[in-house]
């Protein structure tokens, strides 16, 4: 069976006094959209990690963000922000 791709929203989480969390048994997790890109992208992998390892430490889970994050930025792996417009419209 193919996983599912977990569900990602993107909410400040100050009262949680956190960068980001996993909901392992919903398949979600959030992320605080104020961080820099590149915490971001960390941010992002341990989250998704969490919920494809449930099983794997808080340490391990920390250092394959930090590790994927900066391979991926050394190759100049950066968000993008997609204009509502960007894609032109269809015309029929
Ligand atoms: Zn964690």
């Amino acid at each position: 069976m193919a996983p599912r791709t977990p569900k990602v929203k993107a909410r400040k989480l100050g009262r949680e006094k956190c960068w980001g969390q996993a909901f392992v048994g919903e398949n979600r997790l959030e992320y605080d959209p104020r961080l820099s890109a590149i915490r971001q992208l960390e941010v992002l992998i341990h989250e998704t990690v969490h919920l494809v390892h449930p099983e794997m430490s808080e340490k391990e889970v920390d250092r394959t963000g930090k590790v994927v994050a900066r391979v991926l930025w050394s190759q100049d792996y950066r968000r993008v922000l997609l204009d509502k417009n960007a894609k032109p419209p269809r015309i029929s």
